[in-house]
């Protein structure tokens, strides 16, 4: 798999605090990888330094390929990114905007930089933009807004911080689709959440950062992996102990925890022998738990709504 961000040793400190403390981050091509962290563990210091816009105190980026700050004039134009707080000229309009943008981009046609200018527009859903100058956006319409630039030169690396601050439930599901579609279509995806159920519906791996340092780095998949264990719900859990005898992990409320991986051969026991079933499936850990493991007490200040 080709490296397409790659972090050895990375460093940041402010003063004696260290605010980016020796990571090494490896998000390969196809990835939509989240970067999960409680708010001031780093995120941020390390989005700017991955994009060369603050400088490591230690340690290296490769971005692309190319070694960060030096390669930014060759790598930079493939990558669309986000940092938070998008920067847009308040008395334009979006559009405008996104025109000072493209302007800057390399040649094309007016009419094809136009059309181009629509169609992030619409992906993004700012597509019945009107002349409203930025400054009358609120936060949601400003981060789409945000993205809609990221898009415009068809990155083939989106870098996004925190892409769906702002948003409400709707837009966030507009975006995260938005997303995965152009992750279908061959963009990797890099974006800074403290939402983990967020990461969770939309990653392919994930790393946390605590406190500035990088505590897990795995595919989603891999560390939601079933545990061995198969969950029965049932309103009799003290008959499944009479009849898996031996076999029972544990129990709560309805749902015991039996070990084994097939559910099915577990349903036939119990039903077999009169119980009543009224769920089975593998147990699995929640990202959540995975990431309370790995961080420790730090991990209640990543949110987990959903
Ligand atoms: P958030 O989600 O709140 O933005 P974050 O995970 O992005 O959090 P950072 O913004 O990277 O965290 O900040 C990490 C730590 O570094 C914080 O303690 C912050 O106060 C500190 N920090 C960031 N930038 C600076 C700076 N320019 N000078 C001094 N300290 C800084």
């Amino acid at each position: 798999m080709t490296a397409v961000i790659r972090t050895r040793g990375l460093v940041k400190r402010y003063g004696r605090l260290r605010a980016v403390d020796g990571i090494d981050l490896d998000v390969r091509a196809g990835d939509v990888y989240g970067f999960l962290g409680a708010n001031g563990s780093g995120k941020t210091t390390t989005v700017r330094m991955l994009l060369g816009l603050v400088l490591p105190t230690a340690g290296e980026v490769e971005l692309l390929g190319g070694r960060m700050p030096r390669a930014g004039r060759r790598v930079l134009p493939r990558v669309g990114a986000l940092v938070e707080g998008p920067a847009h000229h308040g008395h334009l309009s979006g559009r405008a905007n996104l025109g000072l943008i493209d302007a800057a981009g390399p040649g094309g046609s007016r009419r094809t930089r136009r059309a181009r200018i629509d169609e992030v527009l619409e992906q993004v859903g700012l597509g019945g933009i009107d002349r409203r100058p930025v400054r009358a956006y609120s936060l949601g319409m400003r981060q789409r807004l945000g993205l809609a630039a990221a898009l415009l030169r068809r990155p083939e690396l989106l870098v996004l911080d925190e892409p769906t601050n702002g948003l409400d439930p709707q837009g966030i599901h507009e975006i995260r689709d938005l997303l995965l579609e152009l992750n279908r279509g061959g963009t990797t995806v890099f974006l800074s959440s403290h939402l983990l159920a967020e990461v969770e519906q939309l990653c392919t791996r994930v790393g946390v950062l605590d406190r500035g340092r990088l505590v897990l780095q795995d595919e989603l998949a891999r560390l939601t992996a079933p545990t061995g264990a198969t969950v029965v719900d049932t309103p009799a859990a003290d008959r499944v102990r009479a009849v898996l005898d031996g076999r029972v992990l544990g129990v709560e409320g309805s749902r015991v925890v039996v070990r084994g991986t097939d559910p099915a051969e577990v349903n036939a026991l119990l039903v077999g022998a009169g119980v009543p079933v009224t769920g089975l499936a593998l147990q699995r850990p929640t990202l959540e738990e995975v990431v309370l493991a790995a961080a420790g007490t730090s991990a209640d200040r990543v949110e987990a709504v959903r």
